[in-house]
């Protein structure tokens, strides 16, 4: 391993030093036989990260040791959120540490946040560990999404242990260091707007809420810092950033599963993955978190409470903005969302402009999924890998409802000449558009239960594939293959 320049001034912590009241100071608890189980060697060099620590020693001595240029300023963050509803200040990183901050080859600031780091002030009594299921869910979860280009936090390494801890059954910990532009949480912004004492007015910022409002736009939002009204602006931004980001979702089939303020990021990436999955048929209404027994975070339900969230985010703003504003502001959220997941389904059909007619034929292909129902991701990814329209339309003895599976060709046609789109363009695009391989929670289950067992070799096949989406060459057939009616719609718990 060729040794690099390690710059101590890499390692940056303007979250801890600019908002010490906000935070705890806290090292990482040592946990038992740690290993270095799986580094993202390509996030790893964007970082600029030493490769070196790449050695195991070396990065628990960067972990756990008193002099670690990683950990001399890591904090636990304090936040609340809105959890299935309710209101609940009692929150913050009850596992997880900020490590520090790192401005990688493109002149992005990233966070190294580490969960999974043992209890801090806010872990309420429990362990402060993550289990091993949990980190390998939120890493392949987070590569699969970056790979189909969908903005989320991602993972750079899963430290593996030999620490038993307990949830249903004994479990053994794991970690995982993730990054993002920050973990700045809605629900860091409600908890400084709420945290007040009685009587003093809705408008007036708390000082705490002020340095965050101040800390947040200076590092993630320069651009809005001169405009007239930079909360405005800022919130603004938030408001269309999260719409794109649910749009994107409710065109992959993705369903996150735990959509608490505490879990939505203020830069429109999908954050803190639980319990999430994408669907395997097209279940509009599927809920795949079996604890959310009303089905509050459905599929189907994701817009509508993206702009709770945002509702519940803009509360902080009114210190800043006008209630007429904030208001405006939030009327945006549906039509940037509706129009960006136009634009992106239509893409699936390899169309670029949003049409009336098009958008017609999208609606009876969505219908056609449900009669009965048929797998998502296969159903769009058939449309690809055809020499002429002949080919397509053998399709149609994959129907069961004959006649309209007609009807949509028939209009798919159609759209394609007025659009004026070649076939062979046409199925360049569909490839690129639609995934061969999605995240299937039953091939996720058998990577974890051979990791169990401390065999990583399905794990990293698996991420081969979730990394390389579009790539129908390169498949290893046990992943591609939709899974049989037993593993369909697998939902889990939110214990991890
Ligand atoms: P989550 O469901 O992962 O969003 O977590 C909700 C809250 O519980 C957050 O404040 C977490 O930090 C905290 N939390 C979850 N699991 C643990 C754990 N094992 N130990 C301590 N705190 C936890
Ligand atoms: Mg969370």
């Amino acid at each position: 391993m060729s040794e690099s320049y390690i710059d101590p001034y890499k390692y940056q912590h303007s979250y801890a030093d600019e908002l010490a009241d906000l935070v705890t100071p806290i090292k990482p608890t040592v946990i038992y036989q740690p290993h270095l189980q799986v580094v993202n060697h390509a996030l790893w060099e964007a970082l600029g990260l030493p490769i070196q620590w790449q050695d195991n020693d070396t990065f628990m001595q960067q972990l756990f040791g008193s002099e670690s240029l990683l950990t001399q300023h890591s904090v636990a963050q304090k936040y609340g959120g809105h959890q299935f509803g309710h209101w609940n200040p009692q929150l913050g990183d009850g596992r997880g540490l900020l490590l520090c901050e790192i401005v990688d080859n493109q002149g992005q600031r990233q966070d190294l946040h580490l969960k999974g780091a043992g209890p801090t002030p806010y872990s309420r009594h429990a362990d402060g560990r993550a289990v091993l299921r949990s980190t390998i869910r939120e890493y392949l979860a987070s590569e699969a999404l970056f790979h189909l280009g969908i903005p989320t936090s991602r993972a750079l390494c899963l430290i593996s242990s030999n620490e038993p801890v307990y949830r249903e059954q004994q479990e053994k910990a794991a970690m995982l260091i993730r990054t993002a532009p920050s973990h700045l949480r809605f629900g860091h912004f409600e908890y400084f707007y709420h945290d007040r004492e009685p009587g003093v007015a809705a408008d007036i910022a708390t000082p705490k809420l002020q340095q965050l409002m101040d800390y947040t736009l200076a590092y993630h939002f320069p651009q809005c810092v001169d405009c007239q009204n930079p909360h405005l602006a800022m919130l603004t931004q938030i408001i269309a950033d999260t719409a794109r980001l649910i749009a994107h979702w409710q065109v992959v089939g993705f369903n996150h599963g735990v959509m608490n303020t505490d879990n939505m990021s203020i830069h429109g990436i999908t954050f803190d993955y639980g319990p999430y999955a994408f669907f395997d048929d097209f279940e509009p209404h599927y809920v795949c978190n079996k604890s959310d027994h009303q089905g509050r975070y459905r599929f189907s339900q994701q817009p509508s409470i993206g702009l709770w969230n945002l509702n519940a985010l803009a509360q902080a703003f009114r210190p800043f903005v006008t209630t007429e504003d904030i208001t405006d502001a939030l009327d945006t959220f549906e039509p940037i969302l509706v129009e960006h997941y136009h634009h992106l389904m239509l893409k699936r059909f390899g169309l670029t402009e949003t049409t009336d007619t098009a958008l017609a034929m999208m609606t009876l292909f969505m219908k056609l999924l449900q009669s009965p129902k048929r797998d998502y991701h296969i159903s769009f990814r058939q449309l690809a890998g055809h020499l002429d329209w002949d080919s397509l339309t053998l399709l149609r003895n994959e129907y069961v409802d004959i006649g309209l599976f007609d009807e949509w060709l028939a209009a798919f046609k159609a759209e394609v000449a007025l659009q004026e789109v070649d076939f062979t363009t046409l199925q360049s695009r569909i490839s690129l558009a639609n995934p061969h391989t999605v995240l299937r929670n039953h091939h996720a289950q058998a990577v974890i239960e051979a990791a169990e067992q401390g065999d990583f070799s399905l794990f990293h096949a698996y991420l081969e594939i979730l990394k390389n989406p579009f790539d129908a060459t390169t498949k290893i057939d046990r992943f591609a293959a939709p899974p049989s009616i037993g593993d369909k719609g697998i939902a889990l718990s939110c214990s991890s």
